[in-house]
């Protein structure tokens, strides 16, 4: 088991070794195929087990090969706290770092709106947000374009769910396009996870790590 056998592309590989990845955990090895192949993934995973990193690489995999030009939003990741965030974006920008210009923005409260309007209008491959924060900027401005959307990730569903972001979720869901790749992970597999997973997926594929 290693990361060669995952059809991954080279700039992502060197970012592996760069943080000093030897070889896939097991939500990696799971993950990583299943993703590339565009289906839905529902993950049992918690945070340690590397699950970043199994839905950051086959997402930026697929941006490699995205359409040359001007586009909008491809990658919406959201996370159910500032601190989250601030980490899932940090290790894009890792795993992203030998690519050629793929730009993920940081969209959670706390900080002024106004650069952020500026980061979403400047077109950004991969949004990582906050629910609240996401909200205010799809209801508030006309920065947010959803229509390119491919892929769309729920981290830490159930922490999500008890921070009481389900509306704000459930609106986000409705304005993405409903040909997406949507991935969702949680610790827990609660009732309300599940209500989640079956409004947002489609025929997903169960994993657990
Ligand atoms: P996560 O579960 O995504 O929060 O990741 C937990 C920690 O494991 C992070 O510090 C990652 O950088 C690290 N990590 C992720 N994948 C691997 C891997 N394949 N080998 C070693 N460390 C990893």
């Amino acid at each position: 088991d290693s990361f060669l056998q995952l059809n991954l592309s080279r700039s992502l590989l060197l970012a592996c070794e760069a943080l000093g990845y030897a070889k896939p955990t097991p939500i990696q090895a799971a993950c990583i195929p299943l993703a590339l192949t565009g289906r839905d993934i529902c993950g049992s995973a918690i945070t340690g087990s590397g699950k970043t990193a199994a839905f950051a690489l086959p997402t930026l995999e697929r941006l490699l090969f995205r359409p040359k030009g001007v586009h909008a939003i491809r990658v919406l990741i959201l996370t159910p706290t500032r601190e989250l965030a601030v980490q899932v974006h940090s290790m894009i920008e890792e795993l992203a770092k030998f690519t050629d210009n793929i730009r993920c923005c940081l969209i959670v409260g706390g900080v002024p709106t106004k650069g952020q309007e500026a980061a979403l209008r400047s077109r950004p491959d991969i949004v990582v947000a906050t629910p609240g924060r996401m909200i205010d900027h799809l209801r508030n401005s006309m920065s947010v374009d959803l229509d390119d959307l491919a892929v769309l990730i729920l981290d830490e569903a159930d922490r999500l769910l008890e921070l009481g972001f389900s509306a704000e979720i459930q609106e986000l869901v409705r304005v993405c396009p409903k040909k997406r790749q949507t991935m969702l992970f949680s610790a827990t597999m609660t009732e309300e996870v599940d209500d989640l997973i079956k409004l947002s997926l489609s025929k997903p594929v169960r994993l657990s790590a």
